[in-house]
């Protein structure tokens, strides 16, 4: 068969995607009222299961929600994903939102059966050529609200953001939010100095990464000095290193930051150990 069309889950069902239908009451698409979450997935399996779907819970219950269904079970779909599509390298996207409204109402209401969606995406994750050439970033206004700490799927600025870094000829945009870098479009920032590794620290201005979490612990182990505290553009442009973290990227190297080269304007060595590491460590835990 040419081109299969991949099988996606919709609100207890596996179908085909061009028969995959939800309501255009759905709160998820009249609100940004939805929450997502994004695993990697390497040699058919997925990485870090139970911190997203922990991360996922408390999204859902910053937005006054509940799991729709056990931890176990999610993950069982999640797998049937893979299996079903036969990926061995990509994403798997997992999106629950508050349900299907019968009127278009500002207040938010209770007890809806919320809506749950999956899907995979083919994506060559360990050979990334990014990795070997590395990321030119843009510095942009961050204009998002206050809640970043919570992964909604109202990403409109990102979006804007990372389409004007595209037209300006970079691959990606960090925001920057009084004076300090806050984080990437989709992916969290760090800088390397003095061979110290910095990079902001949690609180409702950053999503809290998972793959940012697990680069700490590496760093942890690897003796390596980790200030977790704001950084300001000049301070990004004079960096040694810098990189990005997310689940889909793993840590990719930045190479320049708003034209200014970092380092010597190649992908750094402790950027690229670190990734390593996660690859490997990662694959241990994956189901
Ligand atoms: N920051 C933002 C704004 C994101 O959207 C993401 C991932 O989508 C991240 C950081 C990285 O988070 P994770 O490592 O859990 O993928």
């Amino acid at each position: 068969m040419l081109n299969p069309e991949r099988i996606v889950y919709v609100n207890g069902h596996f179908l085909p995607e061009s028969q995959a239908t939800i309501s255009i009451f759905d709160r998820g698409l009249l609100f940004a009222d939805s929450v997502y979450e994004v695993n990697a997935v390497l040699q058919g399996k997925l990485l870090e299961t139970a911190a997203h779907g922990q991360r996922l819970e408390r999204s859902l219950r910053e937005l006054g929600m509940a799991m729709p269904m056990t931890h176990t079970a999610l993950l069982e779909l999640q797998r049937e994903i893979v299996q079903r599509n036969q990926l061995d390298q990509g994403m798997v996207y997992t999106q629950i939102t508050r349900g299907v409204t019968p009127q278009r109402d500002f207040a938010v209401p209770q007890g809806l059966a919320p809506s749950v969606i999956l899907f995979s995406m083919a994506k060559e994750l360990i050979n990334n050529p990014v990795a070997t050439r590395g990321l030119k970033v843009l510095l942009v206004p961050d204009i998002r609200w206050q809640r970043r700490d919570i992964k909604t799927t109202a990403l409109l600025a990102q979006s804007l953001a990372k389409q004007q870094a595209l037209d300006a000829g970079m691959d990606e945009a960090w925001m920057v939010e009084k004076g300090f870098i806050t984080e990437g479009t989709s992916n969290n920032a760090f800088i390397v100095k003095e061979n110290k590794l910095i990079t902001r620290q949690l609180s409702n201005e950053i999503l809290h990464g998972i793959t940012r979490a697990s680069l700490l612990q590496i760093a942890h182990e690897l003796n390596l000095v980790v200030e977790e505290r704001p950084f300001t553009p000049e301070e990004a442009y004079q960096a040694q290193e810098a990189f990005i973290s997310s689940a889909a990227t793993f840590a990719l190297p930045v190479i320049a930051i708003d034209g200014h080269n970092i380092g010597t304007g190649k992908p750094g060595m402790i950027t690229q150990r670190l990734r390593a590491i996660y690859i490997e460590k990662a694959l241990e835990t994956a189901l």
